[in-house]
Order: structure tokens, then C-alpha cells, then sequence
């Protein structure tokens, strides 16, 4: 039997709503896709199943990276009464950034950038958060193994979100 969905569009049948993964190259079920805030369609270009594998994929590739970073990070916070960044006593960005995190940071700079060009993130113009435009908007990480999982936000709300949830992973700046 053929699948219901290949002979669809989402002007066709406005019931089933379709879309094809340029990955896979499979058709699939809106449902399939993630929600995408600031997308026409809002849902992601790939479907879910190709985001799982991508990410897997990364973090098979740079699963020694994001090690050496936890452990720096957890290094620079031995003392739980120091909290907050680069409070006196403790150590300062500089020193927490190791070589390892800062390759990290720049392997998911490039992943976000290349999946902006592939249009499978897009970069709204104006801020998730507080909806200003015409500023930077950076691409707010909660997990750095998670390269596409982001949050797109200004300078002021991103410093706000850190702040308010402190992430695992440490000073979490923004990927442009
Ligand atoms: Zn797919
Ligand atoms: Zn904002």
C-alpha cells in the first residue's frame, strides 16, 4: 500500500498537512517536524528524525570537546559559595575558557551558521523574548550538545536568561 502522505501537498489537502525533509528526502506529517518559532510554517526545515540523527552525529564528533568542557567548568566552580561570574575568588572567563571549550564554541557557532544557510534555522529579526528588532540577536544555547537548540535572543535578554537560569555549562555567551 502506498503512503497516504507522498501524493499530498499542503495545498492539496489542507487536512493532512505534508512537508518534505530535505535531508531524508522523505515526506512526512507536519507533526514530524519541530515547532519553529519564526519560521513560515512553524516547524523546522529537517524533520525530527534527521534532527536526532545530526545532533548524535555531533556529538559523536565532538563528545571529548564537550567533556573537557564540563570538566573545566566544574573545575572553575569547586565552591559552591562562589556563585555568578567571575565574582572575586574566582576564576575568571579567560581562565575557565579552555582551548577545548573554545573549539567547542566555534564548531557550534559554525553548525548554527551552516544550518541558518541551509535554512534549516532561521534568524528572526527582532528578539524571542522581548520582540526588539535592529539589534544582534544571538543564538542562545542551554546546552552546547545540542548545537540547533537555541533561542534566539537580544544582548539584554540573553544576559537576563543566563542569569535566571544558569546553565550547565557555564558563561553561556551567544553564538553569532
Ligand atoms: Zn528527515
Ligand atoms: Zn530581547
Amino acid at each position: 500500500m502506498k503512503s497516504p502522505y507522498d501524493t499530498r501537498s499542503v495545498d492539496e489537502d489542507r487536512e493532512v498537512r505534508v512537508k518534505r525533509c530535505p535531508r531524508c528526502g522523505e515526506t512526512k506529517p507536519l507533526e514530524a517536524f519541530y515547532v519553529s518559532r519564526g519560521r513560515p510554517d512553524g516547524r523546522t526545515g529537517w524533520c525530527g528524525a534527521c534532527h536526532l540523527t545530526s545532533v548524535k552525529e555531533w556529538q559523536a564528533t565532538h563528545g571529548e570537546q564537550y567533556l573537557a568542557y564540563q570538566r573545566s567548568y566544574s573545575q572553575s566552580h569547586a565552591h559552591p559559595t562562589t556563585t555568578g561570574h567571575n565574582k572575586p575568588g574566582g576564576l575568571t572567563y579567560q581562565e575557565r575558557v579552555t582551548p577545548e571549550m573554545t573549539r567547542l564554541i566555534s564548531r557550534v557557532r559554525y553548525a548554527v551558521k551552516a544550518a541558518v544557510r541551509d535554512g534549516r534555522l532561521i534568524r528572526p529579526a527582532v528578539c524571542e523574548q522581548c520582540g526588539e528588532g535592529g539589534r544582534d540577536i544571538d543564538a542562545a544555547h542551554s546546552d552546547y550538545m545540542k548545537p540547533l537548540d537555541v533561542r534566539w535572543l537580544c544582548n539584554s535578554c540573553h544576559a537576563r536568561w543566563d542569569a535566571r537560569e544558569p546553565k550547565s555549562l557555564g558563561p553561556n555567551r551567544g553564538v553569532r
